[in-house]
């Protein structure tokens, strides 16, 4: 654990067997009041750190605040057990609501998981449930969250944050942000070097990577001077790092328009097996299953974008979506 601002701090917890390596765990700690930022995986010896530090910083559970970016559960695996010892959960709106739907295997969100993939052509691949590393690590327990609303403020200590919305990564992702001190918070939002996942959440949810562009283009024109992500190293120049990611995904919508122009219509899954992925595998049949779900989600966001834009249409066939590129593009 080091400090890494006045009275902030950052603990590395380990998230084993995942390419992200690790969640930035931040801690406020206030004269009064505490507040941290996210929990990391429900496992054992996560609790034991998170222990370990309230135990260093003299923090008392009652008297502190747990502050959850999004629902991925590298972010909220220990969200029920933290609450029971006295913390005050906050989440979004969206994002609190979708985690309670996910406990249970028959849950909404497990059973649109399950549609979508079908949507995506994803059946050949015989994927289940079990596979999907969200359900893996899903939370056990339904929270009691106070809803964190975009503009409202949380003050810890000397510092006064104000909720942000930074809708894309998930459809509730929330930051928070200092403008005295130019911090921001910002989850997933933005990562060093690894690419945020963007994926499709639903019809309901709209041109996600198009919201996630606008999320982007918001932090993009704050000032900002310490952002603060949650895996990885901090990143030094928040615009120069948003540039490079509005890059990516222009390259990847490039590589889907290639992708539809080789066929008359395109599933999903056929799109997906034609976009580079840093990834060591050989072929699609090599592909891990967790990365399946991973990747058909994000090119299923671009292929949405595409639509958004007016270059494809979609049509449904046989309960599997197939998408066109408008003649003369
Ligand atoms: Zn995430």
């Amino acid at each position: 654990m080091r400090e890494i601002y006045k009275n902030i701090y950052l603990k590395e917890l380990a998230l084993p067997n995942n390419p992200l390596k690790h969640l930035n765990f931040y801690i406020i700690k206030g004269p009064e009041e505490s507040m941290i930022i996210d929990t990391g995986f429900n496992r054992e010896d996560t609790k034991t750190d998170i222990l370990d530090v309230f135990e260093q910083l003299d923090i008392k559970p009652e008297k502190t605040k747990l502050f959850l970016t999004h629902l991925h559960s590298d972010h909220t695996g220990l969200a029920s057990y933290l609450e029971e010892m006295g913390l005050r959960v906050y989440a979004s709106k969206i994002d609190g609501n979708l985690l309670n739907s996910s406990v249970e295997k028959t849950d909404p969100m497990w059973r649109n998981t399950l549609q979508h993939g079908i949507w995506q052509g994803l059946e050949e691949d015989r994927l289940v449930i079990e596979d999907h590393p969200g359900f893996k690590f899903r939370p056990t327990a339904h929270i009691n969250f106070i809803p964190a609303v975009p503009c409202d403020f949380i003050p810890v200590g000397e510092y006064n944050f104000e909720i942000i919305d930074l809708k894309g990564h998930t459809p509730g992702i929330v930051g928070l942000y200092e403008r005295e001190h130019k911090i921001l918070f910002c989850g997933d939002h933005i990562l060093g070097k690894i690419t945020p996942n963007i994926t499709f959440w639903g019809f309901e949810y709209g041109d996600i990577l198009g919201t996630y562009l606008n999320s982007l283009d918001l932090v993009y024109h704050m000032d900002i001077e310490h952002l603060f992500s949650s895996h990885r190293f901090l990143v030094e120049d928040h615009r120069k790092r948003i540039e490079e990611l509005y890059q990516h995904h222009d390259r990847r919508l490039d590589e889907a328009r290639e992708a539809l122009k080789a066929a008359v219509r395109s599933t999903v899954r056929s799109v997906t097996k034609q976009l580079h992925w840093d990834i060591n595998s050989k072929n699609w049949d090599d592909f891990p299953k967790a990365q399946k779900w991973f990747a058909a989600g994000e090119a299923h966001a671009h292929l949405e974008h595409l639509r958004a834009l007016g270059e494809v249409t979609m049509e449904e066939a046989g309960g599997v979506l197939y998408y066109v590129p408008v003649p003369g593009l």
